[in-house]
């Protein structure tokens, strides 16, 4: 096997083994990265003096015969919306494009701690907003498997540089599908995790009630190992739950024979590409050969998911972005005379199309007037979408979904039509707001050679079941 393309087991057991060293596979992923990421653009700053100090760490317990931990070793790239200590964090944007936080995330921290080696910063869309990578402020990303298609978005880079064996394992956000689409068109694992299972300390926000953390990796063990890592309480971020956090590893492998997996006529409605639906339909009867029982669900508001995803992310957006005015770390305009057009000029100048659209779109909908018509409104059908799935729940132990209506689709290809790269995130924004975790696997591939993705989503705190039935259909297809 090359050491690009490691599993966390294989490289861990192999620097622990004194097979190789953490610094011999550090220099590999450096290696590819300055082979092939010229033409991807998955990363855009790395820290080369930080992966060295922690490869050496890593390097010297594995000499003592010390056992390493989890992750012992292992290449990782970080969402460049996750603040590194001393290392830039730019979101993707001109507006933190010199930002040097002077602390670090905490699902980093736990990553470090667990023996990660940061190679570096992965591209995204600005702020995360967006469905390709095209909306990053720096370069697009294109999707290794066809350079000529994005590789979705937001954690675009993340997926991607996975998918090119540039990274063992990426940490993306989910707001709205950021890290499950991506990682269907580049054909990867995602895992989002319930909301509050991942301190979100250190995440640059974007939409507060709906952002998570979570991993892109090649396989859904190596998806369980990094929840594992950074899941639990944080003193730091008062929504993380302190809810115990399983051995998802250890429950990987119990059968899945008699769980009831839902099916929701919603998800394979208009719009879906018949290529997706008779993929993910060969993988539902790959289930039923597993022993698993189907039972049709109904989750009926979901027509209703893309106007109240778009409401609610813009109006959390317009807010959080306030902080952005050039008085304290984020671009200011030169030359400015007064304090007003400081504040305007710096964020005319620092952010980018689709972020001004956003913070326009959530003023407007939380401005006096029109707050109970949009923002509260989008708060109580935010309610029925929760109730949709919890009433699914009483009948099955997870969903099986496709992840995104088509494959990855050509670079330039929607980026002038706002609502309709909106409208592609149908599959992934409902998971976020009910706040229950989503799994997105490979399940085969178009005729055009292009990953197509299974989304497996989960009852709150439930990762297990979705982690368990995914390997399933991993180790059977
Ligand atoms: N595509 C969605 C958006 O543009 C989701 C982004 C995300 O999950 N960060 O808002």
């Amino acid at each position: 096997m090359h050491s690009t393309s490691l599993t966390i087991d294989a490289a861990r057991f192999a620097v622990q083994e004194r097979k190789t060293t953490a610094l011999a596979l550090l220099e590999a992923h450096y290696e590819r990265i300055q082979k092939e990421d010229g033409q991807i653009g998955a990363f855009l700053t790395l820290c080369k003096d930080r992966a060295l100090e922690q490869a050496d760490r890593i390097d010297r317990m594995a000499a003592e015969g010390k056992p390493l931990p989890p992750l012992g070793g292992v290449p990782v790239g970080i969402k460049d919306v996750m603040v590194t200590r001393g290392v830039r964090t730019t979101a993707g944007s001109k507006i933190l494009d010199r930002y040097i936080p002077p602390y670090d995330c905490t699902a980093v921290a736990r990553m470090e701690a667990a023996g990660a080696v940061v190679l570096g910063k992965m591209n995204c869309d600005e702020f995360a907003m967006g469905s390709s990578n095209e909306n990053s402020a720096f370069h697009p990303v294109r999707n290794p498997r066809d350079l000529n298609r994005v590789p979705g978005g937001s954690s675009g880079g993340s997926a991607a540089a996975v998918a090119a064996d540039m990274a063992v394992v990426t940490l993306g956000s989910d707001t709205g599908g950021s890290i499950r689409q991506p990682a269907s068109f580049c054909g990867v694992v995602g895992l989002m995790p319930t909301y509050g299972r991942v301190s979100r300390y250190g995440l640059i926000a974007f939409a507060s009630s709906l952002d998570h953390i979570g991993p892109l990796t090649k396989t859904v063990k190596d998806a369980a190992i990094v929840l594992r890592t950074i899941a639990g309480r944080d003193p730091m971020d008062s929504t993380s739950a302190d809810v115990p956090v399983p051995d998802y590893v250890g429950e990987l492998d119990k059968p899945v024979r008699g769980l009831k997996l839902g099916v929701a006529r919603e998800y394979f409605g208009e719009g879906l590409d018949d290529e997706v639906r008779h993929a993910v339909e060969s993988a539902i009867d790959k289930f039923k050969s597993l022993g698993c029982e189907i039972v049709p669900v109904s989750l009926p508001h979901t027509p209703y998911a893309i106007p109240t995803y778009y409401l609610i992310a813009t109006a959390e957006a317009s807010s959080n972005l306030a902080r952005y005015d050039g008085v304290r770390y984020s671009y200011r305009a030169p030359g400015v005379k007064t304090l007003s057009e400081m504040y305007r000029r710096s964020r005319d100048e620092g952010f980018g199309a689709e972020v001004k659209r956003r913070i326009m779109l959530g003023t407007y909908a939380l401005s006096a007037g029109y707050y109970d018509a949009y923002y509260l409104k989008a708060q109580k059908v935010r309610t029925l979408l929760t109730r949709d799935f919890d009433e699914a729940f009483c009948k099955v132990d997870a969903i099986v979904t496709p992840t995104s209506p088509t494959a990855a689709f050509r670079l330039g290809e929607k980026s002038n039509d706002p609502l309709a790269m909106y409208l592609a995130d149908i599959y992934t924004v409902t998971a976020d707001l009910a706040g229950i975790p989503g799994i997105s696997i490979p399940c085969g591939q178009t005729k055009e050679k292009l990953p197509i993705g299974l989304q497996v989503l989960g009852k709150h705190f439930d990762e297990s079941t979705i982690l368990r039935v995914a390997h399933a259909y991993e180790q059977a297809a």
